[in-house]
């Protein structure tokens, strides 16, 4: 079908399309497999011989869309490859270790509260943006703090996971939609009070007044 359509891109379907239109003698048909006929045994020799001792095929031969069907799996295959042994982002990782094209359901508030960056006591003291890790309410501003524990938060609150299974915890909350929306609720929160949750110290002499 590709040979006989004349805007097929495809080079072998080209070519085929020339010899044919330059050779009108030349007939196509379809013919029973093993019929004994000279041509089709020739074929079936040639295409036997050809995946014992033929060249792989020249991927500029190949249809376009097979060789992006090629390009994208080895692309998985390369992020997949990067994902799982990269040394950034490895609390995402935790919770999805499958890289894909499909984009995720998550919102800004989610990205904040899994990868833990932002807004966090805890983080910004991390990344020298502030010389402490106390949340005001005393205990130290983590993610886990305000979806647990802290008194700012409490209609929010989950169960706190044990001990060594914060991980499992950050998974089953990532994949249920009722804690996710808590911890939207916490994220926005923190976000429209953040005030509340700086340590004293923090705060600038200007700012006393
Ligand atoms: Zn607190």
């Amino acid at each position: 079908m590709a040979s006989s359509n004349s805007k097929s891109t495809n080079e072998t379907a080209r070519k085929i399309f020339k010899i044919l239109l330059s050779n009108p003698r030349i007939k196509v048909s379809w013919v029973k497999a093993h019929a004994g006929n000279i041509g089709n045994e020739r074929a079936e020799q040639l295409a036997k011989d050809a995946t014992q001792h033929g060249q792989p095929y020249s991927h500029t031969k190949l249809p376009k869309p097979h060789i992006k069907g090629l390009l994208r799996k080895r692309m998985l295959e390369e992020w997949q490859t990067s994902w799982k042994n990269g040394d950034t982002g490895r609390k995402i990782y935790n919770i999805m270790p499958s890289v894909s094209l499909r984009p995720t359901n998550w919102i800004r508030e989610d990205v904040i509260f899994f990868s833990q960056h932002g807004l966090f006591p805890a983080y910004l003291k991390r990344f020298h943006l502030s010389d402490s890790d106390y949340c005001s309410c005393g205990g130290i501003g983590t993610a886990l703090h305000y979806a647990t524990e802290c008194i700012y938060t409490v209609s929010w609150h989950m169960r706190k996971p044990a001990p060594n299974f914060e991980q499992e915890w950050l998974k089953r909350v990532a994949n249920n939609l009722v804690s996710r929306q808590k911890i939207r609720g916490i994220i926005k929160f923190i976000s429209k009070n953040r005030d509340l949750f700086r340590p004293p110290s923090l705060q600038h002499p200007s700012e006393l007044n």
